[in-house]
């Protein structure tokens, strides 16, 4: 089941450039402090830390966030810095598609669990294909809606690479509504972000979409 088709269309205009500048003003808690915050959330949820098997939750927790929120310590700019021009000039759509993540709602840090489906076509330049995939892992590794992750990672690939077309389709479902508040296991939700070619040139897209064989984009409806 699909929802929201195409909501990054109407979320595009949240610019993520105020971000980095918001989080440098925000002062990292130390190790200690964070393994007391889990500590309070454990006896908030109605246990006790003071039992056997909770007694290194806390120091567990903290080391699983560094993993789920690694993103923040990665700059996706940078990954696409590095491009070839020996292309014995390629210029068909490029395009890596079922690139499974995990990201975490900013809204309950529960997880969302999806695929994102990552094209662009080039203008003389391409870039390792397996930085298409590092792209959404840096964005997907943060606190996140998927509206914005879907235009975050369309947008840096666009502005660092600058190729004639981006696009990004995002399928995910969110544990936040699966697990709790409306209980609706087995919907998925569905966001798009199509850039230059893809997004002025309807065969370019059917194209991005053919290759990608979502049923979830046969369904979508995206602007020219
Ligand atoms: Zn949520």
């Amino acid at each position: 089941m699909t929802m929201e088709s195409g909501g990054a269309l109407a979320a595009e205009e949240e610019a993520n450039d105020k971000e980095p500048a918001a989080r440098a003003a925000v002062a990292r808690p130390s190790r200690e402090e964070a393994e007391r915050a889990v500590e309070v959330l454990i006896r908030w949820a109605g246990d006790d830390p003071g039992r056997e098997g909770l007694l290194n939750t806390p120091e567990r927790v903290v080391k699983a966030y560094e993993g789920f929120f690694e993103g923040y310590h990665q700059d996706p700019v940078a990954l696409l810095e590095r491009t070839f021009e020996e292309t014995d000039g390629y210029d068909e759509v490029v395009a890596l598609r079922n690139i499974r993540f995990e990201s975490h709602c900013e809204h309950h840090i529960v997880p969302i669990i999806g695929r994102a489906h990552v094209a662009y076509l080039p203008d003389k330049r391409v870039i390792g294909i397996s930085k298409l995939a590092r792209v959404v892992e840096a964005y997907a590794k943060r606190l996140q809606i998927q509206e914005k992750l879907t235009t975050q990672i369309a947008n840096t690939i666009n502005d660092v690479l600058r190729p004639k077309g981006v696009a990004v389709v995002i399928e995910a479902a969110h544990q936040c509504m699966t697990t709790r508040g409306v209980h609706k296991p087995g919907v998925s939700m569905v966001t798009s972000r199509m850039l230059g070619r893809f997004r002025s040139d309807p065969s370019t897209r059917r194209e991005f979409l053919a290759l990608i064989g979502s049923d979830a984009a046969a369904g979508g409806h995206w602007e020219s």
